[in-house]
């Protein structure tokens, strides 16, 4: 079994009380059933909080958020759990986060979730250097073998050439008519060949005015788990500005997500994503990594917003992509 693994993946280290948000804010944890049931059978007063705080829904067991962040969130920063049982009683979700593991069966792809401050630090300072190991055992892949072959390519070739890019609004500009290309392979026509300048001019007959402002309310429509997030929506845009580290959240995001397409075949929907994530950002004023930490938080850990984006790439206007490329190039 092959092993892909981003170079930063083992520098990362939980900086637990000196991190300035947690991941134990706003989220309400879903614990697995078999810590579920270790939690409840504790004896003593630990036991007797946690058999309070733990609500079973029809999705699963949570833990109650109080005031905003978990009850097992200590005064001085440290999990309450871990501090008086150990790392090992964690449950699997606060002992896995912010890893991330993509297993298509005959290889693996590992990754640190965005959400995360530390993580965010770390991906938006690091270049897109990956190690391959290969390790005995695995499965065979479940995947359409000749889909996954074009995926595997195509992310590689535009990775490479997004490395030396040296204009990013050009760049996106360029992997959204690369997809396209790659998803009439995907459907069946030719193979796709990544061409930059061919692509460009393309596009810049293509783009016609754009309006980021009808982004931001298209992003009000969806969840909100954060006040933060609401003011910044309803603030609008501030003027596009491209910060350098917005290079390595579009690389971020095409290892994260270009590989997915083949369970729908759907990489238009994916690659417009991650378009409209760059312009978000670029649109946001503040810090760039903050900016990155909540809108992983607020969209990438949410599946209901990021299908209700997937499905926006189709069907809202804002996102067309004519406007799309004009608000990248004109
Ligand atoms: S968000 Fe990241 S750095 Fe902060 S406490 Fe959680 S794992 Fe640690």
């Amino acid at each position: 079994m092959e092993l892909i693994i981003p170079e930063y993946y083992n520098r990362f280290r939980c900086i637990a009380a000196a991190c300035p948000d947690s991941c134990c804010k706003e989220w309400a944890v879903d614990v697995d059933a078999a810590s579920a049931a270790r939690y409840r059978a504790l004896p003593g007063e630990l036991g007797d909080r946690l058999r309070d705080l733990l609500h079973d829904t029809p999705d699963g067991t949570v833990m109650t958020i109080e005031n905003g962040r978990c009850p097992m969130w200590r005064e001085d920063g440290l999990c309450r759990i871990q501090a008086e049982l150990g790392h090992d009683a964690l449950c699997q979700v606060c002992q896995t986060f912010p890893r991330l593991r993509h297993d298509y069966g005959d290889f693996v792809e590992l990754g640190l979730e965005l959400s995360c401050p530390e993580a965010a630090r770390l991906i938006l300072t690091s270049e897109d250097t990956i190690t391959l190991q290969t390790l005995p055992g695995g499965e065979d892949g479940d995947y359409d073998t000749d889909a996954m072959h074009t995926l595997r390519r195509s992310r590689e070739e535009f990775l490479a050439y997004l490395s030396t890019a040296e204009n990013l609004p050009n760049a996106l500009a360029v992997l959204l008519l690369y997809a396209y290309d790659v998803q009439s392979e995907l459907d069946g026509g030719e193979a796709a060949i990544l061409d930059p300048q061919h692509s460009l001019e393309q596009a810049q007959k293509f783009a016609k005015p754009g309006n980021m402002a009808d982004i931001f309310r298209f992003f009000g429509t969806l969840e909100i788990l954060t006040p933060q997030w609401k003011t910044i929506l309803e603030g609008g845009p501030a003027l596009l500005r491209w910060d350098p580290r917005l290079k390595y959240f579009l690389t971020y995001l095409i290892r994260r997500y270009w590989l997915q397409a083949v369970s729908d075949y759907d990489l238009v929907g994916r690659v417009k994503f991650c378009i409209t994530a760059c312009l978000m950002l670029g649109a946001i004023a503040g810090d760039t990594q903050e900016t990155a930490q909540l809108f992983s938080k607020e969209i990438e850990n949410d599946p209901d917003n990021v299908d209700a984006i997937l499905d926006g790439a189709y069907r809202e206007p804002a996102l067309a992509d004519i406007l799309l490329l004009g608000l990248l190039l004109l």
